[in-house]
C-alpha cells in the first residue's frame, strides 16, 4: 500500500478548502491549489479561522493549531510538475470536460500520484477514459461541510487498481471520517439510497394523500427522523435536489423506485427552491420556516362510543383516555380498522364494518406520538369528526386521505425496499449502506437495520399489498427483501454467493 505523505487538493472551493482542513489536521503535508489564486487565499484564510475558533474552543492547543497551519501551503498551480506528490484531490467545478482535461494534465505533471475525483454525479469510469492508466483514478466522495460530515464514499471505477482502495480507506481513517466502498454507480450510495423518501413523499402530495406539513410530521413523529423530507428539500433547494432525482433515475434507466416527480420539476421552474428562494413547501419570512399550526379535535372523549376492530392494545389506551370502546361494532358507533398494506375501507368491507362510520388508524402509530388516521372516500363527515377527539385524547393526531397503505408505511417500505435492492445488487454491504444513509443522510437508523425493527415479513406485506392494489412496479417487492423475510433473516445477514463454495476455484469458475 502507497505511503501517503503529501497531498494536493486541485479547487479550493467549498469541497476543497474542508478536505484540505481535514487533512493537515490529520498530519498530510497539503498544497492547496486552484486556478483562480484568490480561492486559493480565500481558503487558507478561511481554514486558519477555522482552525483558530477550533483553539478558541478548547478543541485543539495553541501548538496544534500552529503545526496544522504549517503543513498547508498554497501550491504553485493546479498542474505544476511535481514527483513527491502521493496524491491528489480533484474537487473543481463538476463538470466532465474540465475535471477529464485537469485529471489527463496531472497524470503527466505527477506521475507518482494516486489519483482522486470528489465528484458527486459522474462516473469515476468515465471521467477516468481521459487517462492513459485508467488504473490510477479512485472517487473519494466527502460531504458538505467536510469537518462535519464524517462519511467519505471511496468509489473505484471498473479499472481502478485494487490496492488505491486500500490507500484511499488508510487516509480517510487518518483524518477521523468513515470510509464507504461503493460500487461505481449512478449516485453511488447516498444519493441513491436517500432518494426513495422524497420521491414517495412527493408520490403521496401528488395523490392529495396529505399536505406536505403533515406528511413531515408523520416521517418525525411516526418514523423517527429528525426532520420531514419536504423540510429537507425546501433546506437542500429543488434546483439541487431535483436533477439529483432525474440523474440517478436516468442513470438507472427509469428504475420506477427511483421516479422522479412531475411536481418538482414544475416547482423547480416556477422558482418555489425553497429557502433560498423564501418560498418552497413551506413559506420562509427573515430564514423563519412559517409555522402550521396542528388542527384542534375537542370534545368529550366519552361522547361518541368507538369500536377497536382486533387491536386490543389500543382499545385500552382509548380506555384509559377517558374513551367509550364497545366490544362489538354498533350502528351507533365509529369503527376503528388498523390496515397494513391496504387501504382502510377495504379491511372495513371485510370485517363487515360500514366504510361510511370506519376510520383507519396505521398501526405503526398506535404506539408513538402521533396517530395516523387515514379517511375512507365514504366516510359521513357528520358521524366520523366526533370520534376524531377520542382519538387525539391520546397522542397527536394527523388526519390523511385513505390510500393503497398508510403514509408511513408507504414510506418506510420504499426506503426499506431500495435499499434492498442495493444490497442485492452489490453496490455497497449492508452495513455500510446503514453506515451511509446514518452520516450521510442523517438517518437516526439505517433503513435496514429499521426494516428489521420492523420486521421483513411486513415490510414485504406493506409492498406486496400496494403493488396488487396499485399495480405500479414501483413497490415491487426486492428479492433481497423477500428472500430474507421468507427465511427470517436480518436484512444485513449476507448472502451466501457461489464464489463462496470455490474458495480454491480454478480460472473455468465464474466470478
Ligand atoms: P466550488 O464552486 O465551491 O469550488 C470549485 C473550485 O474549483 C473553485 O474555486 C474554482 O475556481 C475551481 N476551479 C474551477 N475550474 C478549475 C480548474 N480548471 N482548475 C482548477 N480549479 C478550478 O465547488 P464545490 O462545491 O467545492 O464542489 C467541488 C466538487 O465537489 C464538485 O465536483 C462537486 O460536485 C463536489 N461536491 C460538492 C458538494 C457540495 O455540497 N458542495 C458535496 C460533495 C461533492
Amino acid at each position: 500500500m502507497a505511503a501517503i505523505e503529501r497531498i494536493r487538493i486541485v479547487g479550493a472551493g467549498a469541497m476543497g478548502r474542508g478536505i484540505a482542513q481535514v487533512a493537515a489536521t490529520a498530519g498530510y503535508q497539503v498544497e492547496v491549489t486552484d486556478s483562480d489564486p484568490r480561492a486559493v487565499t480565500a481558503a487558507l484564510d478561511f481554514i486558519a479561522t477555522m482552525v483558530r475558533r477550533s483553539v478558541d474552543r478548547g478543541r485543539c492547543t495553541g501548538e496544534e493549531a500552529a503545526a496544522i497551519l504549517a503543513r498547508l501551503c498554497p501550491g504553485v498551480s493546479p498542474t505544476a510538475p511535481a514527483d513527491d506528490v502521493d496524491l491528489v484531490i480533484e474537487a473543481v467545478v463538476e463538470d466532465l470536460a474540465v475535471k477529464q482535461s485537469i485529471l489527463a494534465e496531472l497524470e503527466i505533471a505527477t506521475p507518482t500520484a494516486i489519483l482522486a475525483s470528489n465528484t458527486s454525479s459522474l462516473s469515476i469510469g468515465v471521467l477516468a477514459t481521459a487517462l492513459g492508466d485508467p488504473g490510477r483514478l479512485v472517487g473519494l466522495h466527502f460531504f458538505n461541510p467536510v469537518p462535519l460530515m464524517r462519511l467519505v464514499e471511496i468509489v473505484p471505477g471498473l479499472r481502478t487498481r485494487p490496492e488505491l482502495v486500500d490507500t484511499a480507506r488508510s487516509v480517510v481513517e487518518r483524518i477521523g471520517h468513515t470510509g464507504i466502498v461503493v460500487r461505481d454507480t449512478p449516485g453511488f450510495l447516498v444519493n441513491h439510497v436517500g432518494r426513495a423518501l422524497p420521491t414517495e413523499a412527493l408520490t403521496l402530495l401528488s395523490e392529495q394523500a396529505a399536505a406536505p406539513a403533515d406528511i413531515d410530521r408523520i416521517v418525525r413523529d411516526v418514523l423517527g427522523l429528525r426532520m420531514g423530507p419536504f423540510e429537507l428539500l425546501d433546506l437542500t433547494g429543488l434546483d439541487v435536489s431535483h436533477p439529483v432525482m432525474e440523474t440517478v433515475f436516468a442513470g438507472f434507466y427509469n428504475d420506477p423506485r427511483l421516479r422522479p416527480s412531475p411536481l418538482a420539476a414544475a416547482r423547480t421552474t416556477a422558482g418555489l427552491l425553497g429557502r433560498k428562494t423564501g418560498e418552497g413547501f413551506y413559506r420562509y419570512d427573515g430564514g423563519e420556516r412559517e409555522s402550521i399550526a396542528e388542527p384542534e379535535f375537542v370534545a368529550d372523549p366519552a361522547a361518541i362510543p368507538v369500536y377497536v376492530h382486533e387491536h386490543p392494545e389500543f382499545a385500552a389506551t382509548l380506555r384509559s383516555a377517558g374513551a367509550s370502546v364497545l366490544e362489538s361494532p354498533s350502528p351507533a358507533a365509529v369503527s376503528l380498522v388498523f390496515p397494513v398494506g391496504e387501504p382502510a375501507y377495504r379491511l372495513a368491507v371485510r370485517a363487515g364494518l360500514a366504510p361510511s362510520r370506519t376510520l383507519g388508524v396505521d398501526p405503526l402509530s398506535v404506539t408513538g406520538k402521533r396517530l395516523v388516521v387515514a379517511v375512507p372516500v365514504t366516510a359521513d363527515p357528520v358521524a366520523t369528526a366526533p370520534a376524531l377527539a377520542v382519538l387525539a385524547a391520546p397522542a397527536a393526531l394527523t388526519l390523511t386521505a385513505d390510500g393503497p397503505a398508510p403514509v408511513a408505511q408507504r414510506i418506510l417500505a420504499t426506503m426499506v425496499n431500495l435499499a434492498c435492492a442495493i444490497a442485492e445488487s452489490g453496490i455497497a454491504t449492508p452495513a455500510d449502506i446503514d453506515r451511509g444513509a446514518q452520516l450521510g443522510l442523517g438517518y437516526p437508523q439505517g433503513p435496514l437495520d429499521y426494516g428489521d425493527s420492523v420486521g421483513a415479513a411486513l415490510i414485504t406485506r406493506i409492498l406486496d399489498g400496494i403493488h396488487a392494489y396499485t399495480g405500479d412496479p414501483r413497490y415491487r417487492a426486492n428479492g433481497w427483501l423477500r428472500t430474507h423475510a421468507d427465511l427470517g433473516l436480518s436484512l444485513r445477514a449476507r448472502e451466501t454467493r457461489p464464489t463462496d463454495l470455490m474458495r480454491n476455484r480454478g480460472s473455468h469458475a465464474p466470478a
